[in-house]
């Protein structure tokens, strides 16, 4: 016989049975519609009738389900499930019984007063199998049948069945667990960004009163010519100047993470922002030779001060990671459609690993500038503002001879 249900026929005679239960059984990843599915296909044409005892959620208790399909025994079923615990025993591996006598019967029925129900319902042939998957048990599958008798191929059928099943509440088990972690995961960073964007601002005002009464300082120690202290200061400065570099950095790492980094695009002239940013660097560089080989008179779109942060982020790495070295070469080409920027540096240069992650936010790679080092969040910040510009940043690099980065910008024709 041929049942048909919904859409679907489910025969286990065809060949094709175990695979289009493994279509359904795939076809969801929510438990109580696997339950559904095994119920679908074992009743009623493995079996006349049967009970499915599953442990939807860990640490909760099992749902249990009888499915007969006879109406009129119906009723008769709902008292099994009186009590709310699952009529079945803690089945721990598959069986098979023709004629059960009743000792038979309670290694699947756990109370025995439970007994003249279930052979009410019928229970000429039974086949109880454990629904495991890599250790972890589910529940239990048991099948009854009051007239035909359960052959053994319906024996393995159910196994399978079970199997299935166990494999399909695994999947989903798996994919709720990661799920979970990814709403944690998205929590934490959240949790995270606030606490970075809340420091950072925070930071900001104590920071720029030190660095305001640093200068007024400044004047007095000039006037007094005390050039100890004046050294003194000038440390404390820098000190004071790489703190709120970091702060800003900190913030825009939070802009960018909330999409709230705005740019105030303009069109400009390339050279120019080339050659303020190369004029700036001799200022701050000064044991480096940072020289303008090419560059390009074309204009772009884009936001002034950003790009200026680009390229002076690129020119402070160059001379931060090639200490000894005296040249750093910036350049500027036009490349079809776009103008490309380059920072060239001698120095240390960037292993492949490294260069592959160097633009990920928080990366470093191993130098031996440990102490020069910031958060790396720097090249992050770069490869943002350039994307945000519908730009490319990219590096090349020979490991101990040094390193080139790049970007480009679409230019306005
Ligand atoms: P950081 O503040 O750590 O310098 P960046 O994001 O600017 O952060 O750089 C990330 C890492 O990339 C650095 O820690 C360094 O290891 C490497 N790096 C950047 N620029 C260069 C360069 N020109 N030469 C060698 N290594 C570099």
């Amino acid at each position: 016989m041929e049942e048909r249900r919904g859409n679907l026929k489910f025969n286990p005679d065809r060949s094709d049975f175990l695979f289009r239960a493994g279509i359904l059984f795939s076809s969801s990843l929510n438990r109580r519609q696997t339950i559904a599915n095994l119920a679908r296909l074992a009743i009623p044409s493995v079996a006349d009738w049967g009970i499915i005892d599953i442990c939807l959620e860990e640490s909760s208790p099992s749902c249990f389900l009888i499915i007969h399909p006879d109406p009129q025994k119906k009723i008769l079923s709902q008292k099994l499930q009186e009590n709310r615990r699952s009529p079945l025993a803690a089945v721990d591996s598959a069986k098979l019984f023709v004629n059960p006598k009743d000792k038979d019967l309670l290694q699947v029925i756990r109370n025995p007063e439970d007994l003249p129900i279930i052979k009410a319902l019928g229970a000429r042939s039974v086949i109880a199998v454990p629904v495991v998957s890599r250790g972890h048990r589910f529940g239990v599958i048991a099948l009854f049948s009051g007239n035909q008798e359960l052959t053994g191929s319906k024996f393995i059928l159910t196994r399978k069945l079970a199997h299935r099943t166990a494999l399909a509440l695994e999947n989903s088990q798996i994919f709720d667990n990661l799920r979970r972690a990814a709403t944690r995961q998205k929590t934490l960073d959240r949790r995270k960004d606030q606490f970075v964007a809340m420091t950072s601002h925070e930071l900001k005002s104590p920071l720029s009163s030190a660095l305001a009464y640093s200068q007024l300082l400044e004047k007095r120690l000039s006037l007094r010519r005390d050039s100890t202290s004046l050294l003194y200061l000038a440390r404390t400065r820098e000190q004071l100047d790489r703190l709120s570099l970091l702060t800003e950095d900190l913030l825009d790492v939070t802009k960018i993470r909330v999409g709230k980094l705005e740019l105030k695009k303009e069109i400009l002239n390339f050279d120019e922002i080339i050659s303020t940013a190369v004029e700036l660097s001799r200022f701050t560089a000064a044991d480096h030779k940072i020289i303008l080989e090419e560059n390009a008179s074309v204009k772009v779109a884009g936001d002034r001060n950003r790009l200026g942060q680009v390229l002076g982020n690129y020119l402070a790495n160059a001379v931060k990671y090639s200490p000894g070295k005296k040249k750093v070469i910036v350049s500027a080409k036009i490349n079809g459609p776009e103008v490309v920027a380059s920072v060239r540096d001698f120095g240390i240069g960037i292993s492949l690993k490294d260069r592959a992650r160097i633009f990920d936010l928080f990366y470093q790679a191993a130098t031996p500038q440990a102490s020069s080092r910031g958060l790396g969040l720097g090249l992050y910040i770069c490869g943002q503002i350039i994307k945000l510009h519908d730009g490319r940043v990219w590096v090349e690099s020979k490991k101990g001879q040094g390193s080139t980065f790049f970007f480009s910008l679409p230019v306005i024709s």
